[in-house]
């Protein structure tokens, strides 16, 4: 039997009155956060609209629990494109800084979280010097390789991954 949700209907107004959190309740979910997210591209359970109904709704528990709260890479695409000026992007700023305030997860976890975004613009650099040098330059190699290097990371999940 599954748990029953628990529901904080303050929460909003937490969120709301905290730097970066003001826009929430200007929010009419259309969506448009969502439909411009590359992380919501690869990862089909993030959806920026649903997260603030979340937090509307009160879903406090369980979003600061969730893994997807750390997924956002901060490109601030949604923030740009919100006609209603939320700032998707800062929201998930204050969820992260409740969810360490809250014992959901440790101070560390956010450091670890900053360290894979500097080690992932590493990995793009070292990425694409690699392709440059080695003369592959065609989305028919570029696949062939991805593929290969990827079936070697076991825990990698997705396309091209051998964890399914
Ligand atoms: S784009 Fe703005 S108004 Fe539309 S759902 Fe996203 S946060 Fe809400
Ligand atoms: S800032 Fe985060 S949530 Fe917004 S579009 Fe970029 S990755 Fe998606």
């Amino acid at each position: 039997m599954s748990e029953a949700k628990v529901f904080d209907y303050q929460f909003k107004y937490r969120v709301a009155s905290r730097p970066g959190g003001e826009g929430l309740l200007s929010c009419f979910a259309c969506g448009v956060c969502t439909a411009g997210c590359p992380v919501s591209e690869v990862e089909g359970d993030f959806n920026p609209r649903r997260i603030i109904h979340q937090i509307l709704l009160g879903e406090q528990e369980e979003l600061l629990q969730s893994e997807y709260i750390w997924l956002c890479v901060g490109c601030y695409r949604c923030t740009a494109h919100c006609p209603q000026d939320v700032e998707f992007t800062n929201l998930l700023k204050v969820l992260r800084e409740l969810a360490v305030e809250e014992g959901t997860v440790s101070a560390e976890w956010k450091k670890v979280v900053d360290e894979v975004d500097r080690r992932t613009q590493e990995l793009r650099r070292a990425l694409i010097k690699y392709l440059w040098n080695k003369g592959i330059n065609s989305l028919e190699e570029f696949e062939r390789f991805y593929r290969e290097e990827i079936a070697k990371l076991g825990w990698v999940e997705g396309e091209g991954s051998n964890a399914r």
